[in-house]
């Protein structure tokens, strides 16, 4: 039930359009007004849970004036749902400037829990999650995404990033560039929609992937990088490349027993990393 004077943050689904709550419908059906990031997406939503409702834009050109119309629309004792174009509104989306303004007025926030691409993203990833640095998309320019990542070097918290479809192969060759071929990352690609992908592994396995085919590149993905500490450092890279290699062509215990000769390394270790490899 939607209470006058509120503004609600309203998630919306990120692909199937089943994740959507019941609370976030009836918040939808009963507030006076939904500011939408883009009104002609969120029609598209409404019409098809059949909900009638008033709309206009907040955008990141226009949220200045609108936070402040809103706000007063809030104290005139109007409620006010805010959607994004998809998952949690304010998550590398609009919606931070009107919060704010409405913390400031003291007028009542109140965000509904539900689809977030990064949370849903790191829980299926298999990387740790008990810490994890959420980093939002990265800088466009090449010297500014090398220098984001450099951050990562000694990071030994999960990190996680949002990346666009034209800059994927680009971001994955600086993060190999940056963080060595060993460090295990995770692609999350398309999450709750029709070709959901997970690849995981170490830098050379996600970069393979993405060019193998140029349908590889294309749709949204979530980049979880693993911190440092769970990047085997006391193998060398050129080691952990090896046994990628050999483990395409031999079984894993022969694959760790050639690179432990090679590189007078525990051939014990060199199995349970692999093993630890092929479960990513
Ligand atoms: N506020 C949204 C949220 O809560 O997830 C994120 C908005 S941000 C503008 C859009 C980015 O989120 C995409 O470029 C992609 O990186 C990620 N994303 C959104 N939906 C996704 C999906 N279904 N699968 C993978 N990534 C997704």
């Amino acid at each position: 039930m939607s209470a006058s004077a509120t503004l609600y943050i309203v998630p919306t689904p990120i692909g199937n359009l089943q994740d959507i709550s019941q609370r976030a419908l009836d918040t939808l059906r009963e507030v006076d007004w939904i500011a939408a990031e883009d009104t002609r997406h969120t029609h598209k939503l409404l019409q098809h849970f059949a909900i009638n409702a008033r709309t206009l834009s907040l955008h990141e050109h226009n949220e200045d004036k609108r936070a402040a119309m809103l706000c007063q629309r809030l104290l005139d004792g109007e409620s006010v749902a805010l959607v994004s174009d998809a998952g949690t509104p304010l998550i590398s989306d609009p919606g931070f400037i009107l919060v704010r303004k409405c913390r400031e007025e003291g007028i009542v926030v109140t965000a509904l829990p539900g689809p977030c691409a990064a949370i849903t993203a790191l829980s299926a990833s298999g990387l740790p999650t008990d810490k994890f640095v959420f980093e939002g998309f990265l800088p466009v320019k090449m010297l500014a995404r090398e220098q984001a990542l450099e951050n990562l070097q000694k990071r030994t918290a999960t990190s996680v990033f949002y990346e666009a479809p034209r800059r994927i192969a680009e971001t994955i060759e600086v993060v190999e560039k940056v963080l060595g071929t060993s460090r295990q990352i995770v692609l999350a690609k398309e999450i709750s929609k029709t070709f959901e992908t997970y690849i995981s592994g170490n830098v050379e396995k996600v970069r393979d992937y993405l060019s193998q085919d140029p349908a590889h590149q294309k749709g949204e993905f979530v980049l979880i990088i693993a911190g440092c500490d769970a990047t085997p450092s006391e193998i060398p890279p050129e080691a952990l490349k090896l046994l990628t290699l050999l483990q395409t062509e031999l079984p894993l215990k022969k694959a760790a027993a050639i690179v432990a000769q090679q590189y007078d390394l525990k051939k014990n270790r060199l199995y349970q990393i692999g093993l630890e490899m092929n479960e990513h």
